[in-house]
């Protein structure tokens, strides 16, 4: 995946950005100059891949997203995101996710267990159901009421890493920048958080995660929460976070990323005001824990922030498929 990446700085991709979505490749066609999605970390650019099949050919950015958030949950096999998600501090893997049109239509579901894709189950929730939001038990019964299997999930893996991790037992979130010098050490929190713009226009976002590693058994993250991890609005632009969610959801984050960009903030000041925001309210706390925003605008103008150094996001479009960014930081 490194050797993909294309290291460049995010002012660089929002002047692209903007270019391409102001009509730049018009001789290409509606789709090849609108449509882009993007996605949180480097497995995004997998994720982005799958979903740009569905984009490409012209699918609402809402299919786009679950196409993308699907690929992530199922292909892709790392301790936070999907199937191969570390559990809580009592062995079980729970999952999250999130899915939100434009047009303010969302769903969502938290601590879902031994369900393959919590983001379909989300988008059930949203289209079948006249609530928002299902948690636990009652998420696992509606999905199988609604045809999804119910399997363990929990990869061998992940339980020795959990054994392994009893031995201690001391909840310590991660900043991504610590974990890469630590040989062999696992991420123990990230998000999938997608975010994209279709051929006509209209904008969908959607999260997935298996949340922090080693939380208290019925923790809920940013994910599933809509206007913390995720929010969307045709109107003005979305916006995704990663990192841990307990900042996001007391800054309702994501919705004040997309609030700020009302107020006619670019989306990667946007961004960083909502990172500043995040420091204001606990100036200790932030120098230890990573927060990452992500943002696109109705124009296709994409930005992105966090706390530490070390987040990178997927962008892809007609005319890269491939690129990875480096976020600029505080820290
Ligand atoms: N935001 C996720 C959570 O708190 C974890 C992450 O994205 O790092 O569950």
């Amino acid at each position: 995946m490194t050797s993909r990446r294309r290291f460049l700085q995010s002012s660089l991709l929002s002047a692209t950005a903007l270019a391409l979505a102001q009509g730049a490749t018009a001789a290409t066609g509606k789709t090849a100059t609108r449509a882009r999605v993007v996605s949180t970390w480097d497995f995004g650019v997998g994720a982005n891949q799958a979903a740009w099949a569905k984009l490409s050919a012209g699918s609402s950015a809402l299919d786009a997203v679950e196409t993308g958030a699907r690929w992530a949950e199922e292909t892709l096999c790392n301790t936070t995101v999907g199937h191969c998600g570390y559990p809580d501090r009592d062995g079980v893997q729970t999952l999250d996710a999130s899915i939100m049109d434009g047009d303010g239509r969302c769903g969502a579901v938290a601590a879902i267990e031994d369900i393959l894709h919590p983001i379909s189950v989300a988008r059930a929730v949203m289209e079948k159901t006249p609530h928002v939001l299902l948690v636990g038990e009652g998420a696992q019964q509606f999905a199988v009421q609604q045809g999804f299997e119910k399997k363990p999930l929990l990869t061998p893996e992940a339980k020795k890493a959990w054994q392994e991790w009893l031995k201690t037992a001391q909840y310590k979130p991660q900043i991504n920048t610590e974990r890469a010098k630590l040989p062999g050490n696992k991420e123990n929190h990230d998000t999938l958080g997608m975010l994209a713009l279709d051929a006509n226009g209209n904008l969908a976002g959607a999260c997935t995660t298996s949340g922090m590693a080693w939380k208290l058994h019925g923790r809920v993250g940013d994910s599933p929460i809509v206007g913390a991890g995720l929010y969307v609005d045709h109107a003005v632009g979305a916006a995704t976070a990663s990192g841990v969610g307990e900042e996001m959801i007391r800054n309702a984050a994501s919705f004040l990323v997309v609030e700020l960009m009302r107020q006619g903030r670019t989306p990667m000041e946007a961004c960083r005001e909502a990172i500043d925001r995040v420091v204001r309210k606990r100036p200790e706390a932030s120098k230890t824990l990573q927060v990452c925003f992500l943002a696109m605008n109705r124009e296709g103008e994409v930005g992105a922030y966090a706390l530490h150094k070390g987040f990178v996001y997927a962008v892809c479009d007609a005319a890269k498929q491939d690129a990875l960014l480096d976020s600029r930081s505080v820290y």
